[in-house]
């Protein structure tokens, strides 16, 4: 059976545990790929999201640059640079360079002039001007951006005249205002539920805009790239709930408790196989036993009725006593195969469901005497001390008598025959909530723990104390108990410690109107 066992085990481990080694392997790689996949993703979404932010800036810009544009081709009607300020409260200042020298053309009254702070930039950054005009004449317009401090900014770019002749405009911006009134709108838009949008000088972490206020924040994002308008600003993006690192590991986790659950599922499969295995196995190793033991069984008290009858039939037993004695093991062998015969075909019958039991209500302590005193004899013959302690006034149960006898009979029989040289059998009754019990209770051999649940099962026979070799038997006598106690909805129970002896008790549930208070 160990050879057997070991086989089923090797090829268990082969079909099931390998190829779910191999998925587990496959799957930890794809989901390290798939973690690279998510982020990649949202990379670029992020991505997007800051170039969207950087062209609507450059939109602003290139709205206001036509605007001067078109007062620079009509420099007699004030009105549209008028508008231009009216509306954008960010522009402080608007100066334009023609033949080297720069004319204000609006100056707000809070900031003091920077006239000196572009003639300054005209002779240092002469060439990234000259580049303006360049890109100008290909009609692309650039605009450059000049940090006068913290938060004011001067920005460059080339508007053309009415005679089409460039002109190197200044609009001088409060970059603040710039990014509150232009592109605070616009972030919290693009933002939505989603994300997290911030503006943030280089100088500092902490952000100049930022679409969401509440809770504290670490100020790191996922994605973080410059502003084209405004070099020293940068675009920082991140997801609002969580990181990608937090996605990714989520996909990860999720991946790995799948393979785990899978991994379970597959360890508890193939521990039931195995288990059915061993057990059919064990089943078909008591079966065979079975088989040598009826047929060891038979073959006694055949060999024993026909020696005596030959005996018989040759006459050679003169005495009539001797005659007698010989009849009476010939019908003591022949009931005896009778009542083994019977006892293997009734118990395949209650097995089928086949047996039917006439329930009444009934007197338990009436049965259980009635039984003991046609059993007595048969005590006494094997110097059995029986004591029977009954309780009195116990309520009625519901039963087929004889079941409960074949069971009593069953237990008692058991007693007996695995008691050895401690020959007292201690029969008693009793009642427990709503049960009445009837309690055999020997001291014997006892039987060991592991085995305590497997002698219900049929066939099954303790065989390594070797008594059970000694002692004839079925292995059907506690499994016929069990049964008997199915069929009434009670339960058998067994307490014993090997050497101590075996205390069987029949539960049968009591009928209620007969309980007595
Ligand atoms: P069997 O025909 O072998 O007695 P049972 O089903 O009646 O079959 O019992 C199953 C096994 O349980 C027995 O073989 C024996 O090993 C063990 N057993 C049953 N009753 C007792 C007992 N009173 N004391 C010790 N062992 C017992």
């Amino acid at each position: 059976m160990k050879n057997s066992l070991h086989r089923i085990l090797t090829a268990l481990t082969i079909l099931l545990l390998f190829p779910v080694a191999i998925a587990v392997v496959y799957e930890y790689v794809r989901i390290s790929d798939s973690e690279e996949m998510i982020t990649t993703v949202y990379k670029n979404q992020l991505e997007s999201i800051v170039s969207s932010v950087n062209s609507y800036a450059q939109d602003v810009a290139g709205t206001w640059a036509l605007r001067v544009e078109q007062w620079l081709k009509l420099p007699n009607d004030s009105t549209v640079l008028q508008r231009l300020i009216n509306e954008n409260s960010s522009i402080l200042a608007i100066y334009t360079t023609v033949g080297g020298s720069t004319n204000v053309l609006y100056e707000s009254q809070q900031s003091e002039s920077s006239v000196a702070y572009v003639d300054q930039i005209l002779d240092t950054e002469a060439g990234t001007i000259d580049q303006l005009l360049a890109y100008n004449s290909s009609n692309y317009r650039k605009f450059q951006s000049y940090p006068l401090n913290n938060d004011r900014q001067m920005l460059c770019f080339i508007g053309n005249d009415a005679n089409e002749q460039p002109v190197i405009c200044w609009v001088e911006i409060a970059l603040h205002q710039f990014l509150q009134n232009h592109l605070a709108p616009r972030i919290q838009a693009i933002a939505t539920e989603s994300f997290v949008i911030a503006l943030r000088d280089t100088s500092h972490s902490a952000p100049l805009i930022v679409s969401e206020m509440e809770g504290e924040r670490s100020y790191t994002y996922d994605q973080e790239g410059d502003m084209w308008l405004f070099p020293s600003v940068k675009i920082g993006i991140s997801l609002k709930t969580q990181t990608i690192s937090d996605i990714a590991g989520k996909r990860v986790k999720e991946g790995l408790v799948l393979m785990v659950i899978v991994l379970i599922v597959l360890l508890a499969g193939s521990w039931f196989v195995y288990s059915s295995v061993r057990r059919e196995i064990l089943l078909a190793r008591i079966k065979s036993e079975f088989i040598s033991n009826v047929s060891h069984e038979i073959r006694t008290p055949l060999a024993l009725i026909s020696m005596y009858i030959e005996t018989l039939e040759m006459g050679r037993v003169k005495s009539a006593d001797k005659v007698e004695e010989y009849y009476g093991v010939i019908g003591n062998e022949t009931r005896r195969l009778t009542e083994m015969v019977n006892r293997i075909l009734g118990f395949s019958k209650m097995e089928k469901g086949k047996h039917s039991y006439h329930s009444v209500v009934c007197d338990f302590n009436t049965i259980v005497e009635a039984v003991l005193t046609t059993y007595h004899l048969r005590l006494v013959e094997q110097d059995f001390d029986l004591q029977y302690t009954p309780t009195a006034g116990l309520p009625k149960v519901l039963c087929d008598k004889e079941a409960l006898a074949q069971a009593l009979i069953n237990l008692v029989d058991n007693a007996m025959k695995y008691s050895r040289d401690s020959k007292v059998i201690e029969v008693s009754t009793g009642r427990y909530k709503q049960w009445v019990y009837l309690q055999v209770k020997d001291h014997g051999q006892g039987i060991a723990r592991k085995h305590q649940k497997l002698v219900f099962d049929k066939f099954y026979r303790v065989t390594n104390r070797n008594l059970a070799h000694e002692v004839k038997g079925t292995g059907l006598g506690l499994a016929i108990v069990r049964e008997i106690m199915q069929a009434h909805k009670g339960r058998v129970t067994l307490q014993s410690r090997p050497g101590e002896g075996c205390t069987f008790r029949l539960y049968f549930k009591a009928v209620k109107d007969s309980f007595k208070a």
